[in-house]
């Protein structure tokens, strides 16, 4: 396989690159296993020595034991570490202590159910017992579907199916729910924020129909390493008692983990080497050596843009059918195809979206190569863990943007390798989804007086649903009166707030989509006329339907770029909790967000020349929320003159949105801040951060909890960063100085600002 630089001789080229601001190296670990345990049944044994397994590792024997006892658990294990035995074995056993005892596996995805199959299924065929397994999913064909429901006692499926199709259809399932004594949920960490509420409640519900049915199935969750998956996993399943499994025992070989600064291309704004050129480079030096390599990079536009100049490097060396893209899209047995590729080595390099960041099985290569900060730590380790073969050496290069939430990790090198402050957050009573799931499962079966969801009260809003006429109450219970099935117009992958289609019309004979975005955003990326920028090329927006909620595109070269404003206004509508600082306050509570796009202006790219101007005629929007709002009490502040107070506002809700986003692993769309020199409910310079989805889903509480943290480390970023007086990776701003005072930067007056609230 190794051409005619082994890979170690490169690592070592490597070592002398001085964009390199980081380099971990991890221990190779040595495998942790212990003996079968007592109660584990001699046929399985034997299945496993057929393997070759002599024993197993540590962290799979503790999940045997406390699953056995009932326990619910949540294994926290890496990629590779042989976590399907986790689950499958207990869940073999609890078989063969009891013939009759069934299984649901939940996987957030297709693909990822139907590689479970084919893994399960071979080692109940090595065992030669009777365990029927299968996947219920849309392409389920209609024949099988009743053997699954009668005779499935292990039914792999995804949250979406057990939605839509199984809840809603129980008294079809009798056997199943008569006799469910585990749920497994893979992949926990990809439950949060409104997917994740949305799935907490559909677990309601699995759990309310088990009960009817007299079960009382253990939870197995797994997860990525997040700082909170006890908290989690008992959110999620509505579990008090979880047990942490995170003893993990597989053996590791070398792994390097690099992060790759690309240099500063323009000193003024800070700004560097685009990252798709730099990971280019360094994955082509691999490639070149035929070394297997795997390049991660976050838009499905990215990923072809890298894969064709990729091809182009090293095609001296490598046909082009040796580099692969891997991406949501694909035909289900293209990806198979690549799969078996990658598998057997015949593909050398894939460049792919974090389609391949989940359990698909593609062996270990022994490269990884990152476009950017993948979104969060969790995923970052994810993909880190492509690449590591059990004995074999191994590399990852993250490679940064220039956007701050990059370059604020390159800054802490530590959250990657000290344990991550990521928290995965849901907030299963959000009243949109609740009211949602509470419809769904009164379908199911009718709602008792009394009854609660799983410890929340209803009873409210179930008497609100009989007044819209959607239940309808006889003898203290509560019916669904519809004919329509109500899971059916319920998503569970998206809020109830709509999105506007962004539809590409640059060819006449094929219209295609390129994206979506959300109301609040299209207000001022997609007005008439605006620029678009999609993964680096430039659209004109030629018309927005706004009743039908259509942006149409066409691509342009034009020397500009649109800037609308939208002038925001927050109202506080009432406050939960309040945290006194030296020189502010800090709230959070419910909150209005009332947004109207006003004008744009036409900016020249290369001067930032205002080369023009147009009216936006959109209707206001309005978002009701939870949030929090940072007050400022200080004299400095109210004294400031007012342009200075609103840049340093400006530049520290830059910072404080990048920073938060980190440590309560979100998106920067799904947590906005705006800043406003005087706000309504207290009339003074305040700093709002909050949900953008209507009700919230817990982001500004985490927020809240998380606010000193997140205050220490924004001081640390701006001073850490490179500039002099501010540039756009740090708070958003280059060159702007107070008018009293040349000397001071507005980069000086927001650490200031950040000081006087810590001491
Ligand atoms: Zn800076």
């Amino acid at each position: 396989m190794f051409g005619k630089k082994p890979l170690q001789q490169l690592i070592e080229e490597l070592r002398n690159d001085k964009h390199i601001t980081f380099w971990h190296e991890i221990e190779e670990q040595e495998a942790s296993i212990v003996p079968f345990p007592n109660l584990m049944d001699d046929r399985i044994k034997q299945a496993l020595h057929k393997r070759g397994i002599e024993g197993i590792y540590t962290h799979q024997a503790s999940s045997f034991d406390a699953v056995l006892k009932g326990e619910n658990i949540v294994a926290v294990t890496p990629t590779a570490s042989g976590k399907t035995f986790c689950y499958n074995l207990p869940v073999i056993q609890r078989h063969l202590n009891r013939s009759n005892s069934r299984a649901l596996y939940i996987f957030p995805t297709k693909a990822l159910a139907q590689d479970q199959k084919s893994e399960i299924n071979e080692f109940i065929d090595d065992m030669e017992v009777n365990i029927n397994s299968y996947t219920y999913d849309g392409d389920t064909p209609a024949n099988i579907r009743q053997v699954v429901r009668k005779a499935g006692h292990i039914v792999i499926t995804n949250p979406d199916m057990l939605h839509s199709a199984i809840l809603p259809h129980h008294t079809k399932w009798i056997s199943l729910f008569e006799n469910l004594e585990t749920i497994v949920i893979d992949e926990l960490h990809t439950y949060r924020g409104v997917f994740g509420s949305h799935v907490a409640n559909v677990i309601r519900r699995l759990k309310r129909i088990c009960r009817y049915y007299g079960s009382n199935p253990t939870f197995i969750c797994t997860s990525a390493t997040i700082a909170n998956p006890k908290e989690l996993c008992s959110e999620l399943t509505g579990e008090r008692y979880i047990k942490l499994i995170d003893n993990n025992g597989a053996p590791k070989g070398k792994k390097h983990f690099v992060l790759y600064n690309p240099p500063i291309v323009n000193k003024q704004l800070n700004i560097r080497k685009p990252s798709t050129k730099v990971v280019n480079e360094i994955a082509a030096r691999f490639l070149k050596e035929k070394i297997q390599t795997i390049v991660f990079s976050r838009s499905r536009v990215s990923v072809e843009i890298i894969l064709s100049h990729l091809q182009e490097l090293v095609k001296g060396e490598l046909n082009k059918k040796s580099i692969r893209g891997y991406r949501g899209g694909y035909l289900p047995n293209q990806r198979r195809e690549i799969e078996r590729n990658l598998r057997n080595g015949e593909t050398v390099g894939v460049v792919s979206t974090n389609a391949l960041e989940l359990g698909v099985d593609i062996g270990q290569l022994q490269v990884c190569v990152m476009n950017g900060y993948p979104g969060s730590i969790a995923s970052s380790w994810q993909q880190a863990g492509r690449a590591g073969r059990r004995k074999d050496e191994s590399i990852v290069i993250m490679v940064a943007n220039s956007n701050p939430l990059d370059q604020y990790l390159f800054q802490h090198p530590e959250f990657f390798f000290e344990g991550s402050p990521e928290t995965a957050r849901i907030n299963k009573d959000n009243l949109i989804i609740l009211v949602d799931h509470l419809k769904c499962a009164a379908y199911e079966l009718p709602f008792e007086r009394g009854e609660t969801f799983d410890g929340t009260e209803i009873e409210e809003i179930l008497e609100y649903l009989t007044e819209e006429r959607v239940l309808h109450e006889q003898r203290n219970k509560w019916y669904w009166m519809n004919d329509a099935f109500p899971a059916h117009n319920i998503s569970l992958r998206s809020a109830a707030q709509e999105n506007v289609i962004i539809i590409d019309q640059s060819q006449v004979e094929k219209h295609r989509v390129i994206g979506e975005m959300d109301t609040f955003s299209a207000l001022t990326l997609l007005h008439d006329e605006a620029i678009y920028l999609h993964e680096g090329t430039q659209f004109q927006v030629e018309y927005l339907d706004w009743d039908e909620k259509k942006a149409y595109v066409r691509e342009v070269d034009v020397e500009y770029f649109t800037d609308a404003n939208l002038a925001v206004q927050l109202k506080v509508l009432e406050i939960d909790k309040e945290q006194t600082y030296r020189e502010c306050v800090l709230q959070y509570g419910d909150m209005m967000v009332t947004a109207m796009a006003t004008i744009f202006k036409k900016i020249k790219l290369e001067t930032f020349e205002n080369i023009g101007s147009g009216q936006i005629h959109l209707p206001e929007q309005e978002l009701h929320t939870n949030g929090i709002a940072l007050t400022f009490t200080s004299e400095m502040f109210l004294k400031m003159e007012e342009k200075t107070l609103e840049q340093m506002l400006m530049g520290l809700s830059h910072v404080l949105q990048h920073v938060a986003c980190v440590r309560v692993m979100c998106d920067k769309n799904d947590l906005h801040a705006v800043p406003e020199v005087k706000a309504i409910h207290s009339e003074k310079p305040t700093v709002f951060l909050y949900d953008r989805y209507p009700g919230g889903i817990g982001l500004s509480d985490s927020v809240f909890k998380q606010f000193n943290d997140i205050l220490n480390d924004s001081e640390d970023f701006i001073r850490r960063c490179p500039c002099e007086d501010g540039c756009p990776s740090c708070i958003g701003i280059a060159g702007v100085t107070s008018p009293i005072n040349e000397k001071e930067s507005m980069k000086k007056i927001v650490l200031n600002a950040i000081t006087s609230v810590l001491s």
